[in-house]
């Protein structure tokens, strides 16, 4: 290629205290995989038999930029993370995040940095213009995310990036997150819980370099009409400069998304409602016209004061209050706030939490078992004291720590019929059993995050051929909508740009293909583009079903969401009788085995995944 990348990878091997730098793969393997969750997925595969745990030494953390990021084109932030999902210790684990961390990486001359091996000590690393320095941080082992950042800020500069673990993570907790710039989270798969099994506190990052682009004179236009595109497209699930805040989330609860009390309420139409009498004040990162991310300074109530810096996708803010009961702002933006400091999903804690006190209702538990705590809905004093026991495992919350369904496993009798989780990892904190379709992209992936997004709930996805809204009970079309809605996401997640940049908006395959293009000098089309989101799946699979992945991991899926809802839209519908065979659909229409799960062997070589069918098949 011609630009589009710096031209280095990193690798760091803790144990020995090596480093090393390589050049890119060759530009017929970047040409399949982009970067991102593309690249980064093919090194998982081919450094991660089976066998391997996500506490292992030979665990690798494998972060890529792509070819966009840090390109002047709208949202070009995107830093994938690729390894075995720390959640649920089986699937390919992906995690992605914003603001600046990955810009300053590939600014710093590189486009990939691939962790091995474990430190003995706390230690941060420091990439800037000169290299990589492993420095201790035995001194910021037990600050939580925000003192971290401001640490190192005072000690490296102000326009350093900062991505840190809080306690979540140090004590390997489910579902730790490393947070960065404040507004922004590599939340899923337990990403912060993975850096702290390395003892790696932070990572910090600052670039001044730059890098080639094949045909700078073309990116001004492609941006001016991305961004054209951008403000045309679909507005009605997406926050845009704080829009869904201000709005309290009117769209989310008239689509009946909410996940109220451990998916029992789905109308609550109570959550957030005041929110807007706060300060909101939008945090937009480099390039992008979607300025997602909000500080929202509370006015009033028993926070009064408190700037919270809250991510910009729907998951925590739409879903930490509601899954335990609690709708006020004054409260839940509290709360958001110390996950964040403590680093610690919302899903996975959420789900945790809400299945215990569920089980404390039910009377599988008492205070005797939950240090003397009554469990119950709606409590943020109880939510505060059940995370910071969490994020020390101290007491009951040394079995919340264990995530929603092992946690499930210790409480006994049938808590595990109302533990919500995705093959034991996060489910995105949204209540999918409304929309049949993105509950399908769920069902069949391996709970790492945001799988397809069918056109059933946030928005119609017209690049996959879905300009309006689809019906979203409708079970027979549902995998077609879900393989052509995940095979375009997944594409999305490899070209370095954030995925609000082109979820639901029409003519981003085209300007995508476009950007790519001008940057790196090939000459993709936009079947070979669609083909990278359609191997990336294959590989996936392949890689989850070498671990143990089987179909009854799809069709068996947290009883709860078999469940049909007692109230909101999908009122006495259940997916249940259905699922089985839309799971099938959805395998014949990938080219996968209905009995094993495996992508058939013709499918894999139609890929070039030859390698795969190899060790799937013999
Ligand atoms: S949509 Fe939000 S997270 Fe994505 S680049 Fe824009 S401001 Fe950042």
């Amino acid at each position: 290629m011609k630009g589009g990348y710096a031209g280095k990878v990193l690798f760091v091997d803790l144990t020995n205290q090596k480093i090393r730098e390589e050049g890119l793969p060759d530009d017929k393997v970047m040409r399949a995989w982009l970067g991102c969750w593309g690249i980064g997925l093919k090194m998982l595969y081919d450094m991660v038999p089976p066998g391997i745990h996500a506490k292992d030494e030979d665990n690798p953390l494998i972060f890529w930029t792509g070819p966009l990021t840090a390109v002047d084109v709208p949202g070009s932030t995107n830093l994938s993370l690729a390894t075995v999902n720390f959640n649920n210790d089986l699937t390919a684990g992906r995690s992605h995040t914003h603001g600046d961390l990955g810009i300053n990486l590939k600014r710093a001359g590189y486009d990939g940095l691939i962790i091995t091996g474990k430190s003995e000590k706390p230690v941060y690393l420091f990439i800037n213009d000169e290299g990589i320095k492993i420095r201790d941080a035995s001194y910021l082992w037990g600050k939580d995310t925000h003192e971290t950042e401001e640490i190192l800020k005072g000690e490296l500069g102000p326009s350093v990036s900062i991505g840190a673990i809080g306690p979540v993570g140090e004590n390997l907790c489910a579902g730790g997150m490393m947070c960065n710039d404040r507004n922004h989270n590599m939340a899923h798969s337990g990403a912060g819980s993975a850096l702290g099994a390395k003892k790696i506190k932070a990572i910090a990052t600052q670039g001044s370099k730059s890098f080639p682009i094949a045909h700078p004179e073309q990116v001004a236009d492609i941006r001016k009409r991305w961004v054209q595109l951008i403000m045309a497209g679909h507005r009605y699930g997406r926050s845009r400069h704080g829009m869904h805040f201000k709005n309290e989330f009117v769209a989310i609860k008239d689509r009946m998304g909410l996940a109220g009390k451990n998916f029992t309420i789905n109308q609550f139409y109570s959550f957030s409602l005041g929110l807007n009498k706060h300060k909101i004040t939008a945090q937009p990162c480099h390039a992008c016209p979607q300025a997602c991310p909000v500080n929202i300074e509370l006015v009033s109530g028993p926070h009064k004061g408190l700037v919270a810096t809250i991510s910009g996708g729907g998951e925590g803010p739409e879903g930490a209050g509601p899954i335990l009961g609690i709708g006020e702002p004054e409260h839940w933006v509290y709360m958001l706030d110390l996950y964040d400091r403590l680093g610690v999903e919302s899903s996975v804690f959420g789900c945790t939490l809400a299945m215990a006190i569920e089980a404390f209702e039910k009377g599988l538990i008492t205070t005797k078992d939950t240090d003397g705590l009554e469990l119950k809905w709606g409590d943020p004093e109880l939510v505060e004291k059940m995370v910071r026991k969490y994020a020390k495992r101290e007491g009951f919350g040394a079995v919340l720590a264990r995530g929603p369904l092992e946690a499930a496993k210790v409480i006994g009798g049938d808590a595990v019929n109302f533990a919500v989780h995705l093959k034991g990892s996060g489910l995105n904190l949204h209540d999918w059993r409304g929309s049949w379709g993105m509950l399908l992209c769920h069902v069949v992936s391996g709970g790492s995050g945001w799988p397809g997004t069918a056109a059933d709930m946030i928005g119609p996805e017209p690049d996959a051929g879905y300009p309006v809204f689809t019906d979203p009970f409708d079970y027979k079309a549902k995998p077609e909508e879900t393989r052509r809605t995940s095979i375009l996401k997944f594409m999305r997640d490899a070209n370095g740009t954030c995925g609000f940049m082109t979820w639901n908006v029409e003519g981003t395959n085209e300007i995508v293909r476009q950007a790519i293009n001008a940057v790196t000098g090939w000459d993709l089309s936009t079947q070979e583009l669609i083909d990278v989101g359609e191997r990336i799946m294959h590989l996936e699979r392949a890689f989850n079903v070498r671990r143990g992945i089987t179909p009854e991991d799809d069709y068996n899926i947290s009883p709860r969401l078999l469940e049909a809802p007692k109230d909101g839209r999908a009122a006495g519908k259940s997916i249940a009788p259905y699922l089985r065979g839309m799971v099938d659909d959805f395998y014949a229409l990938m080219g996968w085995d209905k009995k094993t799960g495996k992508p058939w062997r013709s499918t894999l070589k139609k890929f070039g995944l030859e390698y795969a069918a190899k060790d799937l098949w013999g």
